[in-house]
């Protein structure tokens, strides 16, 4: 099968791929390691294949929940999408309004700790509904030490991740064949 690039219509090359920054998660601090792209050898346009995108998002969600700094505008938003709020009901939940939190993610002002804590107790709250959490006591115990470790005053950084996403594939084909 021949696919055509979406820009110019050339047919495009696959490529496997050892590092891939996953711009499209809106984080540029996202490696996948092992996946097929397709590149146009006309206009560079490159395509990318992520054979379980919800495992992959639930991962990066996941690991900046457990981000042992503040969490980035950018990464706020990640775990917000991930926890599928619009950003008008997360500002609720937070006590807070939306055009505040429109300023938080954009870089405007700075995020205030207490929400960057706050969505993550969402995020533990939506993992052990949804029984992803193994040991629910553990899980949440983890976010208490985190919490009690999080320092609130330094400026916070991309938390760096490199995720195998070709791993995720199998973790996911073994989980859904019962
Ligand atoms: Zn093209």
């Amino acid at each position: 099968m021949i696919i055509r690039c979406n820009e110019c219509g050339k047919p495009l090359r696959t490529r496997m791929k050892q590092r891939y920054v996953y711009r499209e998660s809106g984080l540029n601090s996202v490696i996948l390691t092992g996946v097929k792209t397709f590149v146009c050898p006309g206009c560079r346009n490159e395509l990318v294949e992520i054979p379980n995108i919800v495992g992959l998002h639930q991962a990066i969600a996941g690991a900046l929940a457990r981000k042992p700094a503040l969490l980035t505008p950018a990464e706020f938003r990640f775990v917000r999408k991930e926890l599928r709020l619009k950003g008008k009901d997360l500002a609720r939940y937070l006590g807070t309004s939306n055009v505040n939190l429109s300023r938080w993610e954009a870089g405007d002002v700075p995020i205030n700790p207490i929400a960057d804590r706050l969505i993550r107790v969402l995020y533990a709250m939506k993992a052990v509904r949804s029984q992803r959490a193994i040991e629910p006591a553990k899980f949440l115990d983890g976010f208490l030490n985190l919490f009690d470790k999080l320092v609130s005053t330094k400026r916070p950084r991309p938390l760096p991740l490199e995720i195998p996403a070709d791993r995720l594939a199998g973790d996911m084909a073994t989980t859904t064949a019962r």
